[in-house]
């Protein structure tokens, strides 16, 4: 990361979802400081809202905004700043001036009532990143005994539907390809909501994220749509009609369900809202709806509290019954302010038993994630090109993503964002998928708008 020697004032926005966050946000500020003592640091993000009062205390730094407060962070920066720095800013940030310039002694702006954060709304376009994210919800109204999301993010806002619609027809007009939806809790989108008038419809539709997806098909001619993480419960009969009817032409066939345990007791320690039998059987309706061409993910945590041998093999035997493409695996970090803190404080794994553990699920990951991939060797299957990295670029190889979400190489050289037919050859090195493009094929360019 640049460290910004001659800035007046260093903005730093934190994480604070592991105890290593946290560390690193204090190295960072710490180093800032350092390389330019007379810089006024503000600190904003999670951490700023988890612990404010202990940021607050560090040389340095001149504010600290929490989550609640970041739509301020613009206008606090502008007035540490030198006047002579100042150049005509935008009208959003001329407001927040004015606002923080009215308690401009105050280091802390932190609360929990998230009046004054907000769901950022800048036109994506295909740029660094063929595939961006659109985020359109934030925050958490869950309670899962070891996340400090819904202290340090709030309770769950939404980007309004005609919000996202723009976005979306932005995107495309610029040319864009892929979109991925993302939230926090994305399933969750719409629940503060009032329902979305569609202008096909004679009734409006409920604000949930099926009815806004539908509607993305209608209004917009967005090739391709993916959905990030989406909790296990929150795949109701109508997103998962959705994979039915458009999985493999407009939408991805990728679901990405959180599972963190497949032990019934760790689940209800983390007050999850599952038992292990409702995730698997989440996941083979979407099997059956998609088809087994669909790539599932999971992040699984490891060493919760009390996590005995017996429960963690049963998470390693859940993973096993079920055709995971990949998984994403994350140590327990004790966050303060939450139920596990104290869970941990009385019955902690040893860390080598989560080593242990860790070890053991990336070799099952491994191998899940290859028996995955092979089944594709020899199939035509639809790709993303992507921005090759340079290694890759001096072998004449390309880098692409299946609609499936799967890595590719693929032979020759092709610039990012083309729709692609793929031949898959084989599997790289890496483990990637290597493939040619499919001459013999060619995918539909764009879907006319109105014709879903
Ligand atoms: S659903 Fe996700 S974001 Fe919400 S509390 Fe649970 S882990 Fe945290």
């Amino acid at each position: 990361m640049q460290l910004p020697t001659e800035a007046d004032v260093v903005v730093v926005n934190t994480c604070s979802v592991t105890a290593e966050a946290d560390r690193a946000a204090r190295a960072f500020i710490r180093r800032a400081h350092r390389l330019n003592p007379l810089a006024r640091i503000v600190v904003t993000g999670c951490y700023a809202q988890r612990a404010p009062d202990e940021l607050a205390a560090m040389a340095g730094v001149a504010a600290v905004v929490g989550n609640s407060h970041k739509a301020l962070a613009p206008g606090i920066a502008l007035n540490l700043m030198r006047p002579q720095v100042l150049q005509p800013v935008s009208e959003l940030i001329q407001i927040n001036a004015v606002q923080a310039a009215s308690a401009p002694q105050q280091v802390v702006w932190a609360d929990d009532l998230f009046a004054h954060s907000f769901l950022e709304e800048t036109q994506l376009v295909p740029g660094l990143q063929t595939r961006p994210n659109l985020k359109i919800q934030e925050g958490c109204g869950n309670r899962c005994s070891f996340c400090v999301i819904p202290q340090t993010r709030g309770p769950s806002k939404s980007l309004p539907g005609a919000a996202v619609l723009r976005q979306v027809e932005g995107f495309v007009a610029a040319g864009g390809n892929e979109l991925v939806l993302s939230g926090i809790n994305l399933g969750r989108w719409g629940c503060d909501l009032t329902p979305l008038s569609d202008a096909g419809a004679r009734t409006p539709s409920p604000a949930t994220l099926a009815a806004l997806i539908r509607q993305i098909f209608r209004q917009t001619a967005l090739p391709r749509l993916r959905l990030s993480s989406i909790e296990p419960m929150d795949w109701d009969s109508e997103l998962i009609a959705l994979l039915a009817e458009f999985g493999g032409t407009r939408l991805a066939r990728h679901a990405h369900l959180p599972l963190q345990s497949g032990s019934d007791a760790v689940l209800r320690r983390m007050h999850r809202r599952y038992r292990p039998w409702h995730y698997a059987e989440k996941v083979h309706a979407l099997l059956r709806a998609a088809g087994p061409d669909l790539t599932v993910g999971a992040d699984v945590m490891v060493g919760f509290p009390g996590e005995t041998d017996a429960e963690f093999e049963e998470t390693s035997a859940l993973i096993r019954s079920l055709p995971f493409g990949y998984l994403h695996l994350f140590p327990f970090s004790p966050r303060p302010g939450t139920r596990a803190w104290a869970f941990h404080a009385e019955r902690p794994v040893a860390s080598a038993a989560v080593d242990e553990r860790m070890a053991a699920l990336r070799v099952l990951a491994a191998e899940k994630s290859k028996t995955n991939r092979m089944r594709f060797v020899g199939r035509s299957i639809d790709a993303i090109t992507l921005h090759t990295q340079a290694d890759l670029a001096a072998l004449g190889r390309s880098s692409a993503l299946t609609e499936n979400f799967l890595p590719v190489e693929i032979e020759g050289k092709l610039p990012p964002n083309r729709l692609v037919k793929v031949l898959v050859t084989g599997l790289s090195r890496e483990g990637r998928l290597a493939a040619q493009t499919d001459l013999a094929e060619r995918p539909d360019r764009r879907p006319s708008a109105f014709s879903a």
